[in-house]
């Protein structure tokens, strides 16, 4: 049989007891003995009695109205009147409850009615054993009988229904009966003896006192039963408030932590946003934002990688190369910012499609790159590089309708045990560039430690500069100019020279860069300048013939640049009170046409001091014909290196043909310079040039000498020692088409 059918069949079994059970009592029931009592007595029990239910605080039971009054019944009216009193309290009970809304099945109904009859039955029958009839209880006088009785009744009516209760629900539940029956219905036996115990005490009162005094013993029993439910519905109020605020702290915890939980999520994306940000600043701190190519800070991180790298891997090697851009100042000065951006940028793409993906090519600043060659087989790899990447720049660059072409000085450093620190390696690889632009610019160049030992001799030099201009170690040497044909005395170039306390005289070729790159060269020019008037002019004063002699000073590219040149040539020529027609300014040809349009204008407003211009070593500096004769310039000077040349074939001769044509048609003196031997002087003296500057006239003179030179000149004149004149020069071929040397 299965579960559900023994289910079945138990509850048909009690359901077919109580109604037996019933109308076995309602035939037996005493209707004889049914007064208004048992009247008032069903009324109250089937009507209210379920109603008034006293809680026992702290425990889960209730004391009902309804066992009291239903063993009240038993005892004053027998086990039938209370057998059906109590089923049709139960009935009506369920009933009740059913109109409420609780969902209670029929049968259920039902069986809670048969319950309470076959329990109440079995109690009368307990009963009936040992006190026949049932009605005599009440009157037992002996007390312990009384509570014997009163005892077996409430124990029969407990253990009766609460078995059949407990019997439901584990059936139900499937759970043991045992262990239903204790945890359910264990704490109801109170509610049994509590109700026998009650309705003992009624009967017993009942008996020895009037109706009218039961009804004042009723009405202060009411007013006592309200008073316990008004003190306990206070003690529910108060546990209810407790129960309130505690759900209410609970709700207060809960938002308090769904309000932490909100606030580390805002704390979570904060700290996102804030690492975002970071990284953002990262790809703006580490990179050139305008080539987007990481900067100088992120390639030094790359490269202590490989430097550590190499330290423990002998086999890998790392190169860098470091790149500058020859005349990108220019370009950039004369097209505008703009264009020298875009520029820039093409420059990168161009030097990134020449590496491979894992090298790095970085942008320093200005038009210096660096490239990081990461884990090469040999240094030939750095040079095919170098190579290509001179190649990819010979394409022309071209930019809002303008091209122009762009060549790269490259030096290149390998890795080495000895680099400890990325600084060390850049600075070799500067070193190699810097070499690269000495030895001819668009090149490349490889570190090694004579480098390294020049560039310290290098550093010396520019130490020991600094404090020769503070110690004034420079003198002036003056170098006399000829007329070519008569090798007469036209005037004098001023050159500097250094007395080096430890090495002794230091050729100019030597110091003079040095001071340009260091901006020396503009006290140091400004120095020349004024010692050299204020020598000539002394000479002016003391020999006559000085006064037509021309004085020549180099003028170097940086002094151009400086905007108070003018006004220092200004206050030289007034301080000194040298005649300023007297005095030629000499700008080497490449630094005028570094910047042409800038020069023209500089060029002028020397000019217009009154003193003459004149372009040094002309010929090697690249003039456009265009410029050149919107040049305010007196004289052209000829680069010693054509006129030395001048017997090894035509075409030096030829270019010396050429200058000295030129000079004419714009109406310009030529100085031929460097002519040391006869041959030269009688060639440019066939050529037409006019003056000439040579060892074989002079080499350049002291102070001291310059006066015997004079004093020698004029005694040569006045003894009337004719000066070795030479033939009249060849007719000159003038060239009238423009050309670009
Ligand atoms: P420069 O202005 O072209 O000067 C002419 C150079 O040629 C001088 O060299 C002179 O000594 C040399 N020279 C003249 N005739 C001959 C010759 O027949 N044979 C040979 N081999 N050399 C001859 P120096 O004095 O060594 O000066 C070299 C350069 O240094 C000058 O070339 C000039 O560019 C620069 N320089 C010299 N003094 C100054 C100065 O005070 N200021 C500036 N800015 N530059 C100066
Ligand atoms: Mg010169
Ligand atoms: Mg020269």
């Amino acid at each position: 049989m299965t579960q559900k059918r023994r289910i079945e069949w138990i509850h048909w079994l009690v359901l077919g007891a109580g109604a037996a059970i019933c109308l076995y009592s309602l035939l037996r029931f005493p209707i004889d003995k049914t007064d208004w009592r048992f009247l008032i007595l069903a009324f109250v029990l089937i009507g209210f009695s379920a109603r008034l239910t006293i809680q026992v605080p702290q425990v889960k039971a209730h004391i009902s109205f309804s066992d009291t009054l239903t063993f009240l019944a038993l005892l004053l009216y027998g086990g039938d009147a209370a057998i059906l009193l109590a089923a049709t309290e139960a009935l009506c009970s369920s009933l009740r409850f059913r109109r409420q809304g609780v969902a209670i099945k029929a049968r259920t109904i039902l069986l809670n009615t048969a319950v309470m009859a076959c329990s109440t039955f079995l109690t009368a029958t307990i009963l009936r054993l040992k006190f026949s009839p049932i009605t005599t209880i009440p009157s037992i006088s002996h007390w312990p009988t009384l509570f014997l009785a009163l005892g077996i009744m409430a124990l029969s009516q407990f253990l009766a229904n609460s078995g059949l209760v407990a019997l439901f629900t584990a059936l139900k539940t499937g759970e043991a009966f045992w262990l239903t029956w204790r945890k359910h219905c264990l704490w109801s036996s109170l509610t049994y003896f509590s109700g026998a115990a009650a309705a003992g005490v009624l009967v017993r009162v009942g008996g020895v006192i009037n109706f009218s005094t039961m009804l004042v013993t009723g009405v202060i029993v009411a007013i006592v039963y309200f008073t316990y439910r008004r003190y306990i519905e206070d003690i529910k109020q108060s546990a209810r408030q407790a129960e309130q605020a505690e759900r209410e702290r609970a709700e207060q915890a809960e938002r308090h932590i769904v309000e932490l939980s909100q606030s580390i999520e805002e704390q979570k994306r904060i700290s996102q946003a804030l690492k975002e940000s970071k990284d953002r600043f990262r790809h703006a701190a580490l990179h050139d934002a305008l080539t987007n190519l990481p900067n100088r800070v992120l390639f030094t991180e790359y490269l202590q990688k490989a430097i550590a790298r190499a330290k423990r891997d002998e086999e890998f090697i790392f190169a860098v190369l470091f790149l500058d851009f020859d005349r990108f100042k220019y370009v950039n000065d004369s097209l505008g910012h703009t264009f020298g951006d875009q520029l820039l940028i093409e420059i990168s793409n161009r030097l990134r499609s020449c590496v491979r993906q894992v090298d790095t090519v970085a942008r320093f600043g200005g038009d210096e790159f660096a490239i990081l060659l990461d884990g090469i087989n040999s240094s030939t790899l750095a040079i095919h590089l170098a190579e290509r990447i001179q190649q990819a720049m010979t394409a022309p660059f071209c930019i809002d309708g303008h091209e122009t072409f762009m060549t790269t000085s490259v030096g290149i450093s390998l890795s080495t045990a000895e680099y400890e620190e990325p600084e060390e390696v850049l600075r070799d690889a500067d070193i190699a560039m810097y070499r690269a632009k000495e030895g001819g610019k668009a090149r490349h160049e490889i570190f090694d430690k004579a480098m390294h030992a020049q560039t310290l001799l290098r550093l010396n030099l520019e130490n020991d500069l600094r404090r020769a201009v503070e110690r004034r170690e420079f003198y002036l040497v003056y170098q006399p100019i000829v007329h070519v044909n008569s090798g007469k005395l036209y005037g004098f170039e001023a050159l500097v020279r250094w007395r080096h306390p430890d090495r002794g005289i230091v050729p100019p070729l030597e110091f003079i860069p040095v001071a340009e790159e260091t901006g020396l060269i503009v006290p140091l020019g400004q120095w020349v300048l004024e010692e050299a008037c204020r020598q000539v002019r002394d000479w002016q004063s003391d020999f006559p013939e000085f006064r037509t002699l021309t004085l020549s000073v180099n003028l170097s590219g940086r002094q151009l640049n400086d905007p108070k040149l003018i006004q220092k040539v200004k206050d030289i020529l007034f301080e000194t009170g040298f005649d300023p027609s007297r005095l030629k300014l000499e700008i080497t040809e490449s630094v005028v046409m570094e910047n042409a349009e800038v020069s023209a204008v500089l060029l002028k407003q020397l000019r217009a001091l009154g003193l003459q211009l004149s372009i040094d070593d002309f010929g090697t500096g690249y003039s456009s014909l265009s410029y050149l004769h919107r040049f305010p310039v007196t004289t052209l000077k000829i680069d010693r290196s054509f006129v030395s040349r001048m017997g090894q074939g035509d075409e030096n001769l030829e270019i010396v043909r050429t200058i000295v044509t030129l000079a004419k048609n714009l109406n310009m003196d030529v100085v031929a310079e460097g002519i040391e031997t006869q041959e030269q002087r009688a060639q440019l003296h066939a050529l037409g040039c006019q003056y000439g500057q040579g060892y074989m006239f002079a080499k350049p003179l002291d102070a001291a000498d310059v006066e015997v030179y004079v004093e020698n000149e004029r005694q040569l004149a006045t003894n009337g020692t004719p000066t070795p004149h030479l033939p009249p020069p060849q007719e000159i071929e003038i060239i009238k088409s423009s050309m670009v040397m």
